[in-house]
Formats: structure tokens, sequence, C-alpha cells
């Protein structure tokens, strides 16, 4: 059910709070503003923004527990698009070559072994700030400081088990997708509902 609640109006404390967030966002982002243009679309009648898409995968933990579902349903509602999904045992060089940065971490052998030890659900969205967005969604990496409201925060309490994975930046994204889909596997689709004006150029 839709939830048409009146926001109370931000009280100083409550104020300082958001402020706090969108500086932590901004922080978060800042990633963003050496992107190239080149992803820039411009919208007629609507806000312009930036086409972004981002890889998200249920680890197998993930898929064990049944939380594919859940995943889908937090993404959908926030009005993000799906454009790409597969289910996957991934193969341990393309995990290899994925998390090649924490190659040299104490705990790169198990998670490569936890990554192997069944299938996961890779999954591509696009929307505006989906990058960062997904990242806020999906919470801190270990577990047990995640907020309650994201995803590693509701479904798992330690690090070694987080359930999911989010591209942590844009040009990460981008070399993520190609790492984990063909080219040709995304698909991208027309948006006729409401958010039609700020999808379509
Ligand atoms: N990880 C772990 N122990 C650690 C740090 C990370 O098992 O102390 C795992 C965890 O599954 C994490 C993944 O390694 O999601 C990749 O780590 P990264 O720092 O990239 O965190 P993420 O981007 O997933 O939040
Ligand atoms: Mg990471």
């Amino acid at each position: 059910m839709e939830n048409n609640s009146v926001q109370p109006a931000p009280t100083p404390g409550r104020l300082s709070g958001l402020l706090g967030c969108a500086l932590l966002r901004e922080v978060l982002c800042s990633s963003r503003a050496w992107v190239p243009s080149l992803l820039v679309r411009p919208c007629l009648g609507g806000p312009s923004w930036t086409r972004e898409r981002t890889l998200v995968a249920v680890k197998p933990d993930g898929v064990q527990l049944r939380l594919v579902g859940d995943v889908i349903r937090r993404f959908e509602r926030k009005g993000f698009k799906l454009v790409g999904m597969k289910m996957l045992q991934a193969p341990e060089n393309v995990l290899a070559e994925h998390y090649h940065d924490l190659r040299r971490k104490p705990f790169y052998p198990a998670l490569i072994s936890y990554l192997s030890s069944g299938p996961g659900v890779a999954m591509v969205w696009e929307g505006p700030n989906v990058v960062c967005t997904s990242r806020a969604m999906i919470g801190h990496t270990d577990s047990a400081e995640a907020a309650p409201g994201t995803i590693r925060g509701d479904f798992s309490f330690h690090i070694s088990r987080n359930i999911i994975h989010a591209s942590d930046s844009v040009e990460g994204a981008q070399r993520e997708i190609q790492r984990w889909f063909q080219s040709n596997e995304p698909v991208g689709w027309a948006d006729e509902g409401h958010r039609s004006s700020l999808y379509t150029a």
C-alpha cells in the first residue's frame, strides 16, 4: 500500500541530520564529478539526468536465503529499471578479476570460496544516480555496522556473508557490467509510466 502520510516539518535536529545525509551523499558520490559527460542524456520537458547503470549481484548466501525477490522489490519500488538479470555459478577466474584489488587481503581465499559456493544472481539496474543510491540501499560492507533499512542491515549480521554486491563508482560499474554481461545482454526498454518525463529524451 502507498504511504501517503504527511512528513513532519524538519526540526533543527532533523534538519542537521538531513544536511549531514546530503553531505555524506555528496562525499560518497563525488567520483561522479570526474565521469566524462558521454553519459549525459538531456530530456525534453523534464529534468536532465545521467543515464547511469550499475551492477548489483545477489551473492550465494542471498540466493540460499530466498532474498532475490526482496532485492528486486526494493530496487523496483525505488523506481530503478531492471535492464539485465541472470543466475550464474560465478567462474573463479572472473571472481578473481572482479576482486583483484583485494587479492592480498587475508580474507581473500575465504571470499572466493564463499562466492563460488553456489549460484548468484547478477543484475543491471538503470536510473539517475543509481550507482550511489544502490550503495546506500545495500548498506555498509560490514553487516554489523549496516543501518537497519539497508539490505545488509536487514538481512545479514556478518561481513563475510553480506548478501549483496553493488558497484561503487560509475567507472567501476561500467567495467563490472562488461565483465559479467555480454554487450547485447542488457536490454533497454521504454518507460511508459508516470516517470516517463524523467526517462525519455
Ligand atoms: N569482505 C570480507 N571481509 C572483510 C572485508 C570484505 O569478507 O574484512 C568481503 C565482503 O563480502 C565484501 C567483499 O569482501 O562485500 C568486497 O569488499 P569491499 O571492500 O569491496 O566491500 P563492498 O564493496 O562489497 O561493500
Ligand atoms: Mg567493493
